[in-house]
């Protein structure tokens, strides 16, 4: 015996719930079915357990795509202040915390209470710890075979994320279900990511375990003024995760360990201030002792009085400072990534209406598609945003 509903939305996540309360709002028959025991979950550890749900300042530039076009209807159709405004109604009391980030002062719980609070005030229904055995189109609807029985509905959403945090219950469905039905999945790999470095730099930097540091983290594509934090793996912190979404294996990028100053300058003045100060201490101005203890040690500058320091010693100094080049030997992977790039190329789905142009009624939202945005509350409002044009298009036709 089969149950019949208007739209079957795979993915309990950030854009299938979203998208499920807004179809059912416009009088929908709505289903959403997750084989997670839990709604949400990406939701509920997000943003250290707070959710940084949006970003003030969300706007095409923060996202990378193969084609950076793509998500500039839904997003301007579906903006920041509409989530707000919906935080808001929902008596959630939140705050900004750096840059735009908006975060729940409270709990990242509340977000997903009110994205259920939403589907149920409608009537769409969440089917949790449900395993999806196959899905096919018969010409007319889609019938999707779970353990739980069999579902049919003549619209079919798919809003399943992407493969980072496997323990969270992330799954390669949505890219196989995008190719059976012959669409293109663009190359997927981690970003987000914290870098790992190689043995030798590990070893060396790893006692710098904690440290924090004000950098500008940049490649040839881009650019961050953000905090990078060493690991024992490596180098994690905003500036670096937001640069592993732009980085390739085997590329080295640049980091300006002092942005704002003029390194060179601050030494000749140094040198004339202080000339007895050692080189190793001059670095203390600016670094915690045991950075710049370590740092110098690695780059092999001599412990010399400044006096006795060369305008070329010092040049080099401050080039590195500046220019400092990390070649990591990798990431820390989809373990610990926050999103992943790539996956349902949008050149086969309609910008206005995240359909499918290949299959009538199939519609992709959220993570699974070829949209990644930055660090900050970019990736909620891209859900937020695909999952209401996604609605909106399901109630017209
Ligand atoms: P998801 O929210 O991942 O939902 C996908 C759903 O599909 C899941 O419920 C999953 O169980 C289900 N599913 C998967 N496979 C199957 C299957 N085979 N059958 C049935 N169901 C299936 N972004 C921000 O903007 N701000 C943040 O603060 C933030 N913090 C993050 C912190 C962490 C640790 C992580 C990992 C990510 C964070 N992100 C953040 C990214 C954000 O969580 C995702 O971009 C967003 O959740 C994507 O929404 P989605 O609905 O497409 O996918």
């Amino acid at each position: 015996q089969c149950q019949q509903y208007d739209v079957v939305i795979i993915g309990a996540g950030a854009a299938g719930l979203h998208c499920a309360w807004q179809a059912a709002a416009r009088g929908l028959q709505v289903l959403v079915i997750d084989h997670a025991k839990q709604a949400g979950k990406k939701i509920l550890i997000s943003g250290g357990g707070r959710c940084n749900f949006t970003n003030m300042y969300a706007s095409p530039e923060n996202y990378l795509s193969a084609n950076p076009h793509f998500c500039k209807s839904a997003l301007s159709r579906y903006t920041q202040w509409d989530f707000i405004a919906l935080v808001e109604k929902h008596g959630i009391a939140y705050h900004e915390k750096t840059l735009g980030q908006l975060f729940c002062d409270n709990s990242a719980k509340d977000i997903v209470r009110m994205l259920l609070d939403e589907c149920d005030q409608y009537g769409a229904k969440v089917k949790l710890r449900t395993e999806i055995q196959d899905v096919s189109h018969d010409g007319e609807v889609f019938n999707i075979n779970t353990e739980h029985g069999a579902f049919v509905a003549p619209k079919l959403v798919v809003a399943c994320g992407g493969l980072s945090m496997p323990k969270l219950g992330a799954t390669p469905f949505g890219y196989q279900l995008a190719e059976q039905f012959g669409h293109r999945i663009l190359p997927v790999r981690a970003g987000l990511v914290p870098f790992t470095l190689h043995d030798e730099t590990k070893q060396a930097f790893g006692e710098l375990s904690g440290l924090s540091l004000d950098v500008v983290a940049s490649n040839e594509r881009a650019s961050f003024k953000e905090a990078m934090l060493f690991t024992h793996r490596g180098l994690s912190g905003p500036s670096m995760l937001q640069l592993s979404s732009y980085w390739h294996p085997g590329e080295t990028f640049s980091v300006d360990l002092l942005p704002g100053h003029d390194a060179m300058q601050e030494l000749q003045q140094l040198r004339q201030q202080k000339p007895k100060q050692s080189l190793h201490t001059a670095l203390q101005s600016w670094f915690p002792k045991r950075f710049a203890q370590l740092f110098a040690d690695q780059q092999q500058w001599p412990e010399r009085k400044l006096a006795d320091c060369s305008n070329a010693l010092l040049a080099e100094v401050a080039q590195q400072l500046h220019h400092w080049q990390v070649k990591p030997n990798g990431t820390e992977g989809y373990r610990t990534a926050e999103v992943t790039l790539g996956g349902v190329d949008t050149d086969e789905l309609s910008s206005k209406t995240m359909q499918s142009k290949l299959q009538p009624g199939l519609f992709f939202i959220g993570e699974v598609v070829d949209v990644t945005g930055w660090l900050g509350g970019y990736n909620f409002q891209w859900a937020w945003a695909s999952a209401h044009a996604c609605a909106e298009s399901l109630a017209l036709n």
